[in-house]
């Protein structure tokens, strides 16, 4: 689903993150953005936020 680099959709006060956000992925996709998500909620109910954002909607792993 596309959401922005605080992953909002396009439904205002909806963010996405995890597998539905990124699809089917690995659990660790799935922890870093829930903690990058929960600073995009906290920007959106706050203003600002000093929580952590580990990656963005757009990281893709390494394929080497
Ligand atoms: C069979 C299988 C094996 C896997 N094995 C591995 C593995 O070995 N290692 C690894 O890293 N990853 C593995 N994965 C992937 C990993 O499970 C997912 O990437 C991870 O669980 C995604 O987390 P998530 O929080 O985004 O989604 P989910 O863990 O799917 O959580 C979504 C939650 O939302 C709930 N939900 C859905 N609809 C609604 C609704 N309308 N209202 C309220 N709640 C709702 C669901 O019940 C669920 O609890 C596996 C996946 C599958 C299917």
């Amino acid at each position: 689903m596309a959401r922005d680099a605080d992953f909002a959709t396009n439904v205002d006060g909806v963010f996405v993150a995890g597998d539905a956000g990124r699809g089917q992925s690995l659990i660790v996709w799935a922890i870093a953005e829930g903690r990058s998500a929960a600073r995009g909620v906290d920007r959106y109910l706050a203003g600002a936020s000093a929580l952590p954002a580990p990656i963005r909607p757009t990281d893709r792993a390494l394929m080497v």
